[in-house]
């Protein structure tokens, strides 16, 4: 049986980060993972650049049943914090979109980064390593795996969620928290892409178009890029309206998000009366778009001159390019999400800490947790943020 001060189940984001912060407190580090290889989110995430956090981030951009949880760890290591460790280690990046940073190369150079500090502080790393069984014991934890026995002072489960199962996701983590007596909160795919009902499915002709767009879900709007897929809809304002997103619950497009449409088709009867509406429209929009809209109003729509349109046909014209409503038929689930929803309740662990408040020495870090940030950096960011807190405890 080998002796750790402190055993890390799951060598992605958070288990890494904590890994490097709880050897640089002296402890001795054991981190395991069943993957062949570590931080494979890392490497796949921000389109192979990793988008590593925001500069930007704000409370609101977190969702948990505790919308208070999240705040303890996120200002005890910030966004600046981890800015600071990118810069030292020589990663380029740049900003992208609101405050998104990214690096100018590639997210193997997060991976290395992060390798690199453990080794600094001689933690040790393996991989393809199953765990097999946990036990509590008078002097902490021990654990039965596929590479032998181990045993430890601190556990911390940092398995993530349960997005994009190729990648080695698990509900590992769900596991033990149940075996130690924690609620574990239901999840769901979140950050994922909606998918078309079979009606709507035979529509591939906007398949690949995209336009900027204001998606709003229970009571939250954002505006930013949209794509149509051969499966549905994608793009960053539909992956972050999906986190508000339940079964059977509408969602509104507005195509023409920087256009008040009424006035401009009011205007433009007057000023160009001439004009065919769908070459007014496609002056504004993606022509394929515009014939699928128009397709959606009575037939003499597609041919109208602006002159001919009445105040009904505006509003008409309106409500089916301003206010589109769908009842998503669902989300391409945890294939494809880039984050799980739900998870272990954070009411029975430390928001200072996230040690168990069951019991002492168990910690959860990072996705596993029933904390979920928005797209744009926020979900490194807690992985960080959260090791930390837990690492300062070890
Ligand atoms: C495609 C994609 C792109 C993303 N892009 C971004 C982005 O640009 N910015 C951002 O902020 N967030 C992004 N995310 C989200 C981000 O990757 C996660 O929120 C983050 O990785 C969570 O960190 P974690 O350490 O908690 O879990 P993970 O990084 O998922 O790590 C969990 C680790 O646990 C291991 N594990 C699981 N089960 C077991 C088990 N039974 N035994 C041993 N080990 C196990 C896994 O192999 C994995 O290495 C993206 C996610 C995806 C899927």
């Amino acid at each position: 049986m080998q002796n750790y001060d402190v055993i890390i189940i799951g060598a992605g984001a958070a288990g890494l980060f904590c890994a490097s912060q709880a050897g640089q407190r002296g402890q001795k580090v054991l981190l395991l993972d069943h993957a062949n290889r570590v931080g494979k989110k890392i490497l796949m995430s921000g389109g192979g650049r990793c988008n590593f956090t925001n500069l930007h981030i704000t409370y609101d951009d977190y969702y948990s049943s505790n919308p208070h949880f999240f705040k303890s760890a996120l200002s005890q290591y910030t966004q600046w914090d981890f800015i600071k460790l990118v810069e030292d280690h020589g990663i380029a990046y740049h900003e992208k979109g609101r405050g998104e940073l990214f690096c100018d190369n590639k997210a193997s150079d997060i991976v290395q980064m992060l390798v690199a500090e453990v080794q600094k502080v001689a933690g040790e790393i393996r991989t393809h390593c199953e765990v097999q069984a946990i036990a509590q014991v008078e002097a902490g934890y021990s654990l039965k795996t596929s590479l032998g026995s181990f045993s430890c002072q601190s556990l911390v489960i940092a398995t993530g969620g349960l997005s994009i199962p190729t990648m080695g996701a698990t509900g590992f983590g769900y596991e033990v928290a149940k075996q130690f007596g924690h609620t574990v909160l239901p999840t769901k795919p979140a950050l994922v892409p909606f998918v078309w009902d079979d009606r709507r499915k035979i529509n591939k002709v906007l398949s690949g178009v995209s336009c900027d767009a204001e998606v709003s879900c229970n009571d939250h709007s954002y505006q930013e890029g949209l794509l149509f897929t051969h499966r549905g809809l994608s793009g960053p304002a539909i992956l972050k309206a999906s986190s508000h997103w339940d079964y059977g619950v509408p969602v509104e497009i507005n195509y023409l998000p920087s256009l008040d449409l009424i006035e401009a088709l009011k205007r433009a009867r007057i000023e160009q009366p001439r004009k065919q509406l769908k070459n007014w429209l496609q002056s504004n929009l993606v022509n394929q778009l515009v014939e699928w809209l128009l397709a959606q109003l009575p037939d003499h729509l597609m041919t109208i001159n602006m002159a001919d349109l009445n105040n009904a046909d505006i509003e008409a014209i309106d409500k089916t390019f301003c206010h589109w409503r769908w009842v998503p038929a669902d989300t391409e689930g945890y294939r494809t999400a880039e984050v799980t929803m739900g998870g272990v309740d954070v009411t029975q662990v430390s928001s200072k800490t996230m040690e168990s408040a069951l019991l002492p020495n168990l910690y959860f870090i990072g996705e596993v947790l029933d904390v979920t940030g928005q797209l744009g950096g926020f979900n490194f960011q807690w992985a960080w943020s959260s090791a930390y807190a837990a690492a300062q405890a070890l």
